[in-house]
């Protein structure tokens, strides 16, 4: 018998196992699949460390949760500024003064600014509804159509008019020379892979991997006091108000045998024609590596594809617009009267949260339950 059985081995059920397992409760994790580490898993291949399931930067502006995954782990120093490829022409992200000027020609801060405006005006927007008119109000109508419009309809399956203005403003704008496409106190990756990182989360517990909890509920319930279950939440309750829409990513991974491909971790392909949105190049998140192939000689890359969800995919990223979020809300209800479950996490709470985040609601969780 167990206090907490943990479904999911991802960053919540991770930092939940470490927490209750200092609390001095019997914990055990399960996952469906055969590693642990959720979508952060990272595997290492031809010496350079792949993430499996797409590009994880660590990023907070938490100092709590920071001093917490360095527990874990030594991150590296990192620093995330992908580029974008429209028809070959190559931009800097995030929207910044580099960006302007290759888009504008303008120079300075003040130029940027005006064109802006001008392309804002145009467009006669004032209260920005969607993520189109959240963008332009932004960035001005040519930043739109050549880095975000494909890119974003790519992403998300769906036209710009009909998704939610929050997903744009993840990215900042910036009238400076600064590449940098977070803006978060402090940023890396772990040294040797999130995999290593998330087994010293899990050091001491017992872990079951290859078994589906939703497969056999009963005789999982019958081990533990409590459930924390970080799977798709509309699953748990077998789809009764409804199916909730995810995307999907669909990586295509190649050891290529030259030293450089393209010469940075990430680069978006924020056209409508290119099927793929983006490709990473793994040894790049790696401080210290050599674009010469002194180092490596080989490189590996991911092409990452999206697509909507469908039984058998992958659940990647919940879309969180209006009629998903009355589904939601419908389903969060139904757990307000369920005391012995927990859920947490992106699939959990049907939430686009960052790796950051995900701690610090599991933290927040676990205070509640252990004080
Ligand atoms: N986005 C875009 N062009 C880009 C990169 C991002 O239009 O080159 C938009 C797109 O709508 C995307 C959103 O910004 O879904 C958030 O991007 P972010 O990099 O935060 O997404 P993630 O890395 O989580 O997939």
């Amino acid at each position: 018998m167990y206090d907490y059985l943990i479904v999911g081995a991802g960053l919540y059920g991770a930092v939940f196992a470490h927490e209750a397992k200092r609390a001095g409760k019997k914990v055990l994790v399960i996952d469906r699949r055969d590693h642990i580490g959720g979508n952060v898993y990272t595997e290492e291949i031809e010496g350079i460390q792949v993430h499996r399931y797409g590009a994880h930067i660590f990023h907070t502006n938490s100092t709590e949760v920071w001093k917490y995954v360095c527990q874990f782990a030594t991150f590296n120093r990192f620093t995330n500024s992908p580029v974008a490829n429209y028809h070959g022409e190559l931009y800097s992200l995030p929207f910044n003064m580099y960006t302007f000027n290759r888009m504008w020609n303008v120079v300075t801060p003040q130029e940027a600014a005006a064109k802006i405006e001008e392309q804002k005006k145009e467009a006669g927007i004032t209260e920005p509804k969607n993520l189109e008119e959240q963008a332009i109000s932004l960035v001005g109508t040519d930043i739109y159509e050549k880095l975000i419009k494909g890119y974003t309809e790519k992403q998300w399956g769906r036209p710009c008019t009909e998704l939610p203005a929050f997903i744009i403003k993840r990215l900042p704008v910036r009238l400076t020379f600064d590449n940098n496409y977070f803006n978060a106190l402090y940023q890396g990756i772990p040294v040797g892979g999130y995999t290593r990182m998330v087994e010293h989360m899990l050091e001491g517990v017992e872990i079951r991997l290859g078994e589906d909890y939703l497969a056999d509920r009963e005789a999982w319930n019958a081990l533990a006091e409590k459930i924390v279950y970080t799977g798709p939440i509309d699953a748990f309750y077998h789809y009764s108000a409804g199916t909730l829409a995810y995307r999907s990513v669909r990586f295509e991974t190649e050891v290529l045998d030259m030293p450089n491909f393209q010469g940075n971790a990430a680069v978006n392909y924020t056209d409508r024609e290119t099927p793929w949105t983006r490709i990473i190049e793994h040894k790049w998140f790696e401080f210290g590596r050599d674009s010469g192939g002194r180092d490596l000689p080989k490189t590996v890359i991911s092409r990452e594809y999206s697509s909507e969800w469908k039984p058998g995919d992958e659940p990647y990223y919940p879309v969180n617009d209006e009629k998903n979020g009355a589904v939601y809300e419908a389903y969060r209800r139904m757990t307000l009267s369920q005391d012995k479950v927990i859920f947490g996490g992106r699939l959990g709470e049907y939430k686009y949260y960052d790796m950051d985040r995900v701690i610090e609601a599991a933290l927040a969780r676990t205070r509640q339950e252990f004080n």
